[in-house]
Formats: structure tokens, C-alpha cells, sequence
């Protein structure tokens, strides 16, 4: 087995923003010289998510107000109690998109539908600068 890996670092600005990290990917596998098998994109970090879906204004905001409508930024959040801190929000929806995606390669190429990107979505409440850890397997 083979294995080629590679990191990114994102600027985010936080709030749910969410950064299209394909063309990033594509460039690692192009790297590694890998034709068949596996690339899994994963984040480090509590309040980031790696997920796939269209990159697209409507969509973003969809999927921003849902979790909105779902964890709400306020509330009465242990995390926050006991730590001090603002973005227990934020952990739960890391942990609820996840912070990992696996893709499959044929012939060189990401195996993903025309209207699927790999996504990088920082729900963190500030400004936070991620590294993203790109492993192609073979
Ligand atoms: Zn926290």
C-alpha cells in the first residue's frame, strides 16, 4: 500500500464560512501520482468540519440557517458554562457534520458528482487559521 499526504492551510473566516478546498485536493492527488484508490481530507481542530455538497450561494445559506434552526448559536450550553467559553455551537456542529470525507480515485480523478465539492466549513465564533491533512491512498 502506498500512501502520499500532503497539508493545506486555510485562512476562514469563522461564522460557518465555507471554504471549497477541491482544486486543493485534485492538486495533492495530481502530487502523488496515485491512480486508484482513496483521498480522505481531514481537519484538526474541534469547531471545523469537512463535508461535500454544492458550492453554491443558496445552497451555503440553506445549510447555514439550518444549523441554526438546530444548535442556535445561544443557549444554555454547558461548554460555555463551565469553560468560559462562546462556541459550544460551534463544537456541535463540528461534531455533527464531521470532520473528515473520503473520496474515491479512478484514473488519476476525485470520483465526485458534478455538482459535489469537498468543503472545508469553519463554525468557529472568530477567524481561525486551519490546516486541512490531505492522505492519498492506494
Ligand atoms: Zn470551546
Amino acid at each position: 500500500m502506498a500512501s502520499f499526504s500532503q497539508q493545506l492551510r486555510i485562512s476562514s473566516r469563522g461564522d460557518g464560512d465555507v471554504v471549497d478546498l477541491t482544486a486543493d485536493v485534485a492538486r495533492v492527488v495530481a502530487a502523488s501520482g496515485i491512480e486508484r484508490g482513496i483521498v480522505a481530507v481531514f481537519v484538526p481542530g474541534s469547531t471545523a468540519a469537512v463535508t461535500a455538497l454544492e458550492h453554491e450561494p443558496g445552497g451555503l445559506q440553506d445549510l447555514r440557517a439550518a444549523l441554526d434552526r438546530l444548535i442556535p448559536r445561544d443557549g444554555p450550553y454547558e461548554h460555555n458554562r463551565l469553560n468560559h467559553d462562546t462556541n459550544s455551537h460551534a463544537h456541535i456542529r463540528a461534531a455533527i457534520v464531521g470532520p473528515s470525507e473520503s473520496v474515491p480515485l479512478e484514473a488519476g480523478r476525485l470520483l465526485l458528482g458534478t455538482w459535489q465539492q469537498i468543503v472545508l466549513v469553519d463554525f468557529d465564533d472568530r477567524p481561525r487559521e486551519r490546516t486541512v491533512i490531505v492522505t492519498v491512498v492506494t
